[in-house]
């Protein structure tokens, strides 16, 4: 048994619901009493102490403890070509990711890209993402293969697409079908993976196509549907051209069953009223990305209209097409795209959005993403005074949002004091 020590942060309730004294519980002192891979206890130091004399102790003093990072959405394979100059989505489809996904082919450069991705996400305190890979099935059993070697939890699929993208990239709708089959079959629950379907976007799928991964969904409802939506007016064009019948982008998903309460969208920055209200009503989840919609130029994620209306929302990098693995950064652009919208989203908020908001969104909620008695011990230990900058403006705090808040806009990895993944620390 292992005790860890440290100020302890720990979500009793949903910040965008209820005042933030009474959706968060603060240990100043605490401690979590870890059995195997999993929290057990949660109490000040003092009581575990105590009650657990023989255990193993690891304290990172006036470190804060939380959850976990949860990346809702990112691309693997894009690591290689993240910050690329000048174009937007689509164009940049076309001279960046398109070229650098057809390597992954080459199942020594697609498990030489996993690993590295995934330990640049443990460097940042990221302990599971929800990672298109490309269309090759080599992309996505290699992924799991490395995130199994690390007992990491990862969400993953074969990005499905049968035009509109280059002849070696491209599959067709029963191949689509069949390998994504066999991956969810050999993946989905193996220990630690959750498989999800993933379809690129509408662009990229052929009418055809979207029927059969519905089809193939209502055969595996507890796997993930990932894609994308309304992430740009010039794509949104593009998917009323190819889909004229369709009263909106989302009703192309709808039409063909691939809206319902494991859907994930990423984006979703430019929606009408009628798409917010089926997202509601079927209990569907969003990716804000909000590094990737500056850098990309996609516009601006409207997060106090859709979390009044009751949609769960999680928060993704998007990398490649965001600018950094960091889920702090993340969150620092997160809060100024608030701000440019006539929000100011509370550092509480931002937390629930990298970890409880996320982990809802991949039905995992009952597994991570909190720091609960039961769920994996899946942690991040946070330097509240990694930079001197950051360290000069913490000291002047007068509570603990405003200590906490210097990391949360200026923070990387250097924040990061380690990582703990299934009860057991994995960085060193
Ligand atoms: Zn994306």
């Amino acid at each position: 048994m292992k005790i860890i020590k440290g100020r302890i942060l720990q979500f009793v309730g949903n910040p965008f619901e209820l005042p933030i004294e009474k959706s968060v519980k603060f240990y100043d002192s605490g401690s979590l009493l870890i059995k195997g891979k999993f929290i057990e206890e949660i109490d000040d130091y003092s009581v575990l102490k105590k009650k657990h004399p023989g255990a193993d102790i690891y304290d990172y003093k006036d470190n804060l403890i939380t959850a976990g990072f949860i990346d809702n959405h990112m691309h693997y394979p894009q690591t290689g070509i993240i910050a690329s100059y000048g174009k937007r989505l689509l164009d940049w489809l076309e001279k960046y990711t398109f070229p650098e996904e057809a390597k992954f082919k080459n199942i020594d450069y697609a498990r030489n890209i996993s690993s590295l991705t995934l330990d640049i996400c443990l460097k940042n305190g990221t302990t599971t993402m929800a990672s298109f890979c490309t269309s090759s099935p080599t992309s996505v059993g290699v992924f799991f293969e490395e995130a199994r070697k690390r007992k990491m939890s990862v969400v993953a699929g074969k990005t499905c697409m049968d035009r509109n993208a280059p002849k070696d990239l491209i599959d067709n709708v029963q191949s689509s079908y069949c390998d994504s089959e066999k991956l969810i079959k050999k993946w989905h629950k193996n220990d630690r993976a959750v498989y999800a379907i993933s379809p690129r976007f509408a662009i990229t799928s052929s009418p055809e196509q979207l029927e059969c991964l519905g089809s193939l969904w209502s055969n595996y409802p507890d796997c993930i549907m990932q894609t994308h939506l309304a992430e740009q007016k010039e794509e949104i064009e593009w998917v009323k051209k190819l889909f004229p019948k369709s009263k909106t982008y989302l009703d192309v998903y709808n039409k063909f069953g691939l809206v319902e309460k494991n859907s994930l969208f990423g984006h979703s920055i430019h929606l009408q009223d009628r798409e917010i209200k089926i997202l509601e009503e079927k209990k569907s989840s969003i990716a804000h990305c909000p590094t990737s919609n500056m850098f990309i130029g996609s516009g601006i994620f409207e997060l106090s209209k859709l979390s009044k209306n009751n949609i769960n929302i999680g928060l993704g990098t998007d990398t490649g097409g965001g600018t950094s693995f960091s889920m702090l950064s993340t969150m620092s652009a997160a809060y100024k795209i608030g701000q440019l919208n006539g929000q100011s989203i509370h550092p509480a908020q931002l937390f629930w959005l990298a970890t409880v908001g996320s982990s809802r969104s991949l039905n995992l909620e009952s597994e991570i993403g909190n720091i609960s008695e039961g769920f994996y011990a899946d942690l991040v230990v946070i330097n509240l005074k990694s930079t001197k900058e950051i360290e000069q403006r913490a000291e002047k705090a007068t509570n603990f949002w405003e200590e906490v808040f210097p990391t949360l806009i200026m923070g990387d990895d250097r924040a990061i004091e380690t990582t703990w993944v299934s009860g057991k620390e994995a960085l060193k």
